[in-house]
């Protein structure tokens, strides 16, 4: 699949956009219009530029308010499509985005819009532009793609074509089933974005909020499906507004642009009706999973994957089917440890070869803690979660192939060889060959210790604002967990935007919180010794949390403090039994119910960046006690600043 990427999307100056996507492996880029303005270079040099990093100017973009107007206004605007023609020609370029007008649109006639494009087409085609007509969602007469479609038929000239783009159509919520009709060679350009389901005007959402496909609401494996299935054999480009992504390092918005790509056309590829697909599933990959064929014609020539794309698949990988271990570095190993044999948990030993490294677990709950040298990190932190996979070289290929970075590790030549790569927000993920028992690594620590039946709940990681959607589409492409809806919870140092990420059958659960703005960012951790960086939890569920908790009373944990208006309230909310009620509030313990069980939980104070939850979920609760999270977020904050 040919990717490519609009200069817009991403932070910097057209120079270094142009050096971050090649670096990225961008086959091309769309040259968003502004861009060019701003640079200093001629747009001679800029074609060189581009050609010495091997991509393709693949798309000149916009061109504005063209069609649809009185004939005076016409004439000019010829003239304005002439002078880009020029320019185009100078760059090298031979494709332009015309959206449908929005401003200057003054007829509704389809026939006068259809003659005007065929005019333009004229022009066209004596300076060899072919011209891609988009249905902006917000146009003043044409904001449909279909409607564009028809208009593009209508005007049935060989350098009229049309662009269809994600979000115009999906943000419409317009019937997909017509993309079967128009024949691929008639797409002269495929955009795509993703974006959060939000309420509000679509020229906001879409100037704001596009997010890269993954990493929004929509099913964009649908939607490349239906056009890969028309034969459009074109770049796949991405073409996203997003206020964050215009602030974030450069590099790295490149490098999440095109994980995205490669994501969605192994998701694509996977659902194909092929050869290709069977073929890979016979290799025990697993069977292709079904497709929806609704509207979709099978299949463009030419491609081993039958469509026009040649896409191409990756390892397929399985949600993973528990937490491994996690991994904490501290630098205040005393006060930590004890916080763990309050909780229960048991000292196992140092590890063999490294001894500044030692395990602790209760049950199948494994914390793993490394001293650090106070030289290279300072503070608590999470440095690391192993996740159990079923297939940990298939997992670690699929993460190589989507450009994640492999963590360095000193191996020692008989531990486990384990291998792992980096999330956006710094911490390590680690992929173990799942096999139902302890893991391998576990003797290299000595033996012994496992007695009480626990295992690690949830983890809840801190994302620096800037990479909260690099995150989502990091743990949905690599680890094939699920995005839940998105919630905010107030806390007293701000909203914190919460969404978890999960296994479907919840094994394994990681809510991600968006710090508040102001708070230090994660992204190098252990950077930040002073302890104002959100903090992050590992919590671990236990089958009694009456016993969890008087066994931490009495060895004095320092809880954290639920202020008796709650309990009041949780009186009036659920009508508990008043023993209940009692014993929840003398351990500081908070309650939550849904339809299907109950959760009570407690919080330990927080050490450097990290605390611990204490769980017990009863008959197949599924949350994490969210409207108890402001209760936990006020009482920290209270702690934090001694009032
Ligand atoms: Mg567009
Ligand atoms: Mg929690």
């Amino acid at each position: 699949m040919r990717t490519s990427i609009a200069t817009v999307c991403l932070s910097g100056t057209l120079e270094e956009k142009l050096h971050a996507a090649a670096r990225a492996g961008f086959d091309g880029v769309e040259i968003f219009e502004q861009d060019l303005l701003v640079s200093p270079d001629s747009p001679e040099t800029i074609a060189a530029l581009a050609h010495r990093l091997g991509l393709s100017l693949d798309l000149y973009q916009p061109f504005r308010d063209f069609e649809g107007v009185a004939e005076d206004e016409f004439e000019k605007n010829l003239v304005r499509a002439q002078k880009k023609f020029d320019l185009m020609a100078r760059l090298g370029m031979d494709t332009m985005l015309l959206c449908s007008n929005v401003g200057t649109a003054t007829i509704a006639d389809d026939g006068i819009v259809v003659e005007q494009l065929r005019r333009l087409g004229d022009l066209a085609e004596r300076c060899g532009i072919d011209i891609a007509y988009e249905a902006l969602a917000w146009g003043r007469f044409v904001s449909e793609y279909d409607h564009a479609w028809d208009l593009v038929r209508a005007a049935d000239h060989p350098r009229i074509g049309t662009c269809l783009d994600s979000f115009h159509i999906l943000s419409r919520d317009t019937d997909l089933s017509r993309i079967s009709e128009i024949p691929g060679e008639k797409i002269f350009f495929l955009q795509l974005a993703d974006a959060p389901a939000l309420s509000m005007d679509v020229l906001s959402w879409s100037r704001h909020h596009r997010v890269f496909p993954g990493e929004g609401a929509w099913d964009l494996t649908d939607f490349l499906a239906r056009v890969a299935a028309t034969g459009y054999a074109g770049p796949v480009s991405l073409e996203v507004f997003n206020d964050s992504f215009r602030q974030a390092d450069t590099q790295r918005t490149a490098i999440d642009g095109l994980r995205s790509l490669r994501w969605l056309e192994a998701s694509v590829a996977a659902e194909a009706p092929t050869d290709h697909g069977a073929a890979e599933a016979s290799t025990g990959h697993g069977a292709a999973t079904g497709h929806d064929t609704s509207g979709r014609s099978t299949g463009g020539p030419g491609t081993p994957d039958g469509t026009g794309l040649d896409l191409q698949p990756l390892p397929r990988v399985a949600a993973p089917s528990g937490i491994n271990y996690v991994e904490l570095s501290t630098d205040d190993l005393g006060t930590l440890t004890r916080q763990l044999h309050q909780l229960g948990l048991r000292f196992i030993g140092f590890h063999r070869s490294k001894p500044q490294v030692q395990l602790w677990r209760r049950g199948s709950a494994r914390i793993i803690i490394t001293e650090v040298d106070p030289e290279t990190a300072r503070g608590t932190f999470l440095r690391g979660i192993g996740f159990e996979v079923s297939d940990a070289s298939a997992s670690m290929d699929r993460a190589s192939l989507l450009h994640a970075v492999e963590v360095p590790r000193e191996q020692t030549h008989n531990d486990e060889v384990l291998r792992g790569v980096f999330a956006p927000d710094g911490s390590e993920v680690f992929f173990h060959q799942a096999t139902g028992d302890d893991p391998i690594w576990v003797a290299e620590f000595g033996t012994g210790g496992v007695e009480q039946s626990s295992r690690i709940d949830h983890i809840n990681l801190a994302q620096p604002a800037h990479h909260y959607d690099e995150a989502v589409l990091f743990y949905t492409s690599l680890l094939a967990l699920e995005a839940q809806p998105s919630q905010d919870v107030p806390s007293p140092s701000g909203l914190v935007r919460s969404q978890v990420m999960s296994s479907a059958d919840g094994a394994v659960r990681i809510p991600l919180n968006v710090s508040p703005a102001g708070s230090a960012e994660v992204t190098v951790r252990g950077a930040n010794p002073t302890g104002d960086t959100y903090p992050e939890h590992v919590a671990i569920a236990c089958e009694d949390i009456f016993a969890a908790a008087a066994t931490a009373l009495g060895r004095g944990l320092e809880f954290l403090e639920v202020p008796e208006n709650y309990y009041e309230d949780l009186e009036a909310r659920f009508a508990l039994d008043p023993q209940l009620l009692d014993a929840l509030r003398e351990h500081n313990i908070l309650y939550d119910r849904d339809e299907t069980g109950e959760f009570l939980h407690f919080y330990t104070a927080t050490i450097g960046s990290v605390f611990f939850e204490m769980v017990e979920r009863r008959t197949g609760y599924r949350g994490y006690g969210a409207p108890n999270a402001p209760v936990r977020l006020a009482a920290q904050h209270r702690r934090n600043t001694g009032s």
